[in-house]
């Protein structure tokens, strides 16, 4: 017999449990349908940064709001922990950029955002070990830092669950239906079910999933290696960095180990389904090549383990956030590796858009499919160029 639901979100990352969260708050019931586990895809391997600098007013209007209400009010706005840790934020900008962090650095206070430009100077007494002389000015967060993705994504679920939503796991969307030009429900490894809104937050699968509703989504598969490195007992204090510079983000992980990753080391274009946990052969030795060259001392460090993760990857890699195909289709995909610290307000705008025909909570509609098929791809106001080269 076919189960009738209010709403199903295919996928239970951070993307489809939060839209599952705040539909729940609104008095809906919705049914999370996940073909592994929660968190098994992007989330469980998100390096968990929330910071709020991008060279795009949309998303760090959708990161702010995510932190200002969420992150550093978990407890109280959405029960449990989401393992927030305050380090402070570092750009580290190109020195050919310094107008385009200016400009953006504006945009973000505007926006209310506490960020500053400070020099390199400051920099070094904020990171004593760090070099300074390759770059002139950095753009600073004094209340970033990262969170824990998979607790984020568990304490958004056990909310949402408090509130009506159901999760089953193990079970494979496999076909999307239609009644006319309207969707009505899904075919699963596990039967079927039926709802009349039907949300794709299928992570890099989304491309997939979508064709199920003759939807065609440009979505590559982004894979990202990450390191977890011991963090020498002799180095002082540091906050998450993104350094342009030396093409490699990094943060403290706990106080025992550091995680950093490379810019310009992903590759394309993985079956969705690849489950390798092998980096590319030489992405250690580019990471740390590179990052000595800010933090000498990491020679000092050892490997502690490294692991793989995969994201779904669009044309500007910039998040996809709309209606598209029959009436009540949803996509909430392609977050091009940035998404977790967007998911809150990006869950609320996608309730709010289902709901309420508009997002008002923070506007989502830059982030519309029809894009693509407009040849509209979105710029950033000072782009850097692409985060991941
Ligand atoms: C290594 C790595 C590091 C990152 N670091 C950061 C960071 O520091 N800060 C930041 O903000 N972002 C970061 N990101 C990006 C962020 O983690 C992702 O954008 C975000 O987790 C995406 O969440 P999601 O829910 O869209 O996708 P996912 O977490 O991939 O969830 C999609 C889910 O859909 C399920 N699914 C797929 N097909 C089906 C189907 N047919 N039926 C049922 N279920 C299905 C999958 O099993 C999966 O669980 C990182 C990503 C990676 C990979």
């Amino acid at each position: 017999m076919t189960q009738s639901h209010d709403a199903i979100i295919i996928g239970a990352g951070v993307i489809g449990v939060s839209i599952a969260f705040h539909l729940a708050e609104r008095g809906l019931k919705p049914l999370i349908l996940e073909r592994k586990t929660v968190a098994s895809g992007a989330t469980g391997h998100s390096s968990g940064l929330v910071r709020m600098h991008y060279d795009l007013k949309a998303e760090s209007e959708l990161a702010f709001v995510s932190f200002s209400k969420y992150f550093t009010n978990w407890r109280e706005r959405v029960g449990g922990e989401c393992g927030f840790m305050r380090t402070g934020f570092l750009q580290i900008a190109k020195r050919e950029h310094e107008d385009k962090l200016r400009g953006n650095v504006a945009n973000q206070q505007r926006i209310g955002i506490k960020t500053s430009i400070i020099t390199a100077g400051d920099v070094k007494k904020l990171a004593p070990d760090f070099l300074t002389d390759q770059f002139d000015f950095a753009a600073y967060e004094p209340d970033s830092g990262y969170a824990d993705a998979t607790l984020t994504t568990n304490s958004m679920l056990d909310s949402a669950k408090r509130n009506g939503a159901t999760l089953t796991q193990n079970c494979e969307v496999t076909a999307i239906h239609t009644a006319g030009a309207h969707v009505t429900g899904v075919s699963t490894n596990q039967g079927d079910f039926s709802a009349p809104v039907i949300v794709n937050a299928a992570g890099t699968w989304a491309a997939h999933v979508a064709r199920m509703a003759n939807v065609s989504v440009p979505l590559e598969t982004w894979t990202h290696d990450v390191a977890f490195l011991h963090r020498p007992p002799s180095l002082g204090t540091f906050p998450a960095v993104i350094d342009d510079t030396v093409n490699c983000y990094f943060r403290p992980e706990g106080s025992a180990l550091i995680l950093a990753a490379g810019e310009d080391e992903s590759m394309r274009n993985e079956a969705p389904d690849a489950e390798d946990q092998t980096p590319t052969p030489n992405f250690l030795n580019n990471l740390i090549d590179n990052m000595v060259r800010r933090i000498p001392k990491i020679e000092e460090s050892g490997l502690h383990s490294v692991h793989v993760g995969r994201d779904g990857l669009t044309p500007d890699q910039r998040p996809i956030f709309g209606a598209a195909g029959p009436a009540g289709f949803y996509l909430a995909c392609g977050l091009s590796g940035t998404g977790f610290k967007i998911s809150p307000a990006a869950g609320a705008g996608m309730s709010e858009l289902i709901l309420d025909g508009r997002s008002k909570t923070v506007d989502i509609s830059p982030f519309r499919f029809e894009r693509f098929a407009e040849g509209q791809l979105i710029k950033g106001e000072f782009e850097y160029g692409h985060i991941w080269k």
